[in-house]
């Protein structure tokens, strides 16, 4: 007998002997603290069974990880990525749409009655233009393509998760649902687009759960903050043109680094002065291409730069103090200038009562002494795009261990991540799955 049937057994014996008590108590209906004791027990016996198969599944989730690792690939470009995911799901015997907004997939777990309950587990897939630095065996194998925000973490964690649920289907009423999407890293997102492409259309989920890896918390620890989580984001590209020339003749010219630079400047103005003081703003530029000379006066200037915040109202007015401060800057300078301000990714916001439930049930998987608090942050990530539509949860788990105490954070060529928290990782979607399909 093989691992997998042994596997299965166990979990069918739980069955048995559960109905075997069900039956029992029907005969003896006085019998309110039995059924307490059973209820217990059961809990007990699912969790040791989920904590079994976790480790069961520990080195499958190393390679699979490793693979991941080192085969990135660059946001909507997850080719590859995306037919490991569908071969995966296919051996599980998971039945799975694939091709939902670009290389997204959506695989389905039914239980029993399938449309009782409907619960989404989201991962994300893409990686990120970094050349990696760590030397390690399963380095990237992509030249200046690297998981460097822990994707393959996210995807190799939902393809364990769904190994465990799927072995347990039989044990729960409703349907799991698996989300693996594309193209988190770069705009339009695509959460967006899967969305846009009938993701839901057939099945809607009543709450949504999403993790992310965090290098800043210990392994084996998760973290939860209910409501506002990470804010809005939005891109700003600026193109201001005028007459250059010498740059001993500026009455001749239009100084477009001068306008450029009182641009920058005067939008400051926007989170100091114009934002209410107890609404959270963020507004950078990281990018000014002026590439002029001592003497000459360009006739072009770029800036880009990114609006972050977690108002909505105030989002949308930002913008319009932007474009209105931009244009006449420009004007004044006599030059002109080209906005681009795509819509970016809306804040996320995370449940109040799912978030609380999850933290309580991440409480009974680890210990309440290993769940952290987490701080609202100015980072973004698509998942907002759920967020505004569904109930959901955002969550991190830690992978800061020995091997990365002193690497880089995310997006850094020297990230790396403890792969013993991918048992973390793993099971602990799986239980908190588990809890909000049997609670
Ligand atoms: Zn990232
Ligand atoms: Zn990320």
């Amino acid at each position: 007998m093989n691992q997998y049937n042994q596997q299965i057994n166990t979990v069918s014996q739980i069955r048995q002997s559960d109905l075997f008590m069900i039956f029992s108590l029907k005969i003896n209906p006085d019998s309110s603290q039995k059924m307490a004791t059973f209820v217990g027990q059961t809990k007990k016996r699912m969790k040791s069974t989920i904590e079994q198969l976790t480790a069961d599944y520990n080195n499958y989730a190393i390679n699979c990880y490793r693979h991941l690792h080192a085969h990135p690939e660059l946001s909507f470009q997850e080719f590859e990525t995306s037919k490991f995911i569908q071969a995966e799901l296919t051996d599980m015997g998971i039945p799975f749409r694939a091709g939902i907004g670009g290389n997204g997939i959506l695989g389905k777990i039914e239980g029993a009655n399938p449309h009782k309950k409907v619960i989404a587990l989201r991962a994300d897939m893409d990686a990120l233009p970094v050349c990696e630095a760590v030397d390690i065996p399963w380095k990237s194998t992509v030249e200046n393509v690297m998981h460097a925000c822990g994707h393959d973490a996210h995807t190799t964690c939902l393809l364990g998760a769904a190994k465990i649920l799927q072995q347990l289907k039989n044990n729960f009423e409703g349907t799991i649902l698996l989300i693996f999407q594309p193209g988190e890293e770069k705009a339009p997102g695509g959460a967006r687009l899967m969305l846009e492409d009938g993701l839901f259309d057939d099945i809607k989920p009543e709450l949504i759960l999403a993790q992310h890896i965090s290098v800043d918390f210990p392994t084996g620890t998760m973290g939860f903050l209910p409501g506002k989580i990470m804010a809005s984001a939005d891109e700003i590209h600026l193109k201001i043109t005028g007459k250059g020339g010498h740059g001993a003749l500026p009455h001749l010219c239009n100084d477009t680094v001068l306008a450029a630079s009182q641009i920058i400047v005067s939008l400051q103005q926007v989170s100091s002065r114009l934002c209410h003081p107890l609404t959270p703003m963020v507004l950078t530029f990281g990018k000014l291409i002026a590439d002029g000379a001592t003497n000459v006066i360009p006739n072009e200037v770029l800036i880009s730069g990114t609006l972050r915040t977690f108002d909505e109202k105030w989002r949308k007015e930002a913008k319009e103090h932007i474009r209105r401060i931009i244009k006449e800057t420009c004007n004044a300078y006599g030059c002109d200038v080209e906005i681009n301000m795509p819509d970016g990714y809306p804040s996320v916001v995370n449940d109040e009562k799912i978030t609380s439930e999850a933290r309580k049930f991440a409480g009974e998987w680890i210990g309440e002494n290993n769940v952290r608090t987490l701080e609202t942050r100015m980072t973004s990530e698509d998942f907002g795009f759920f967020t505004q539509q569904y109930p959901c949860c955002f969550f991190r788990f830690g992978v800061k261990g020995e091997i990365n105490a002193n690497t880089g954070g995310l997006h850094n060529p020297n990230f790396q991540i403890d792969e013993k928290a991918l048992t973390i990782g793993i099971g602990g979607i799986a239980w908190l799955a588990w809890k909000f399909m049997t609670k």
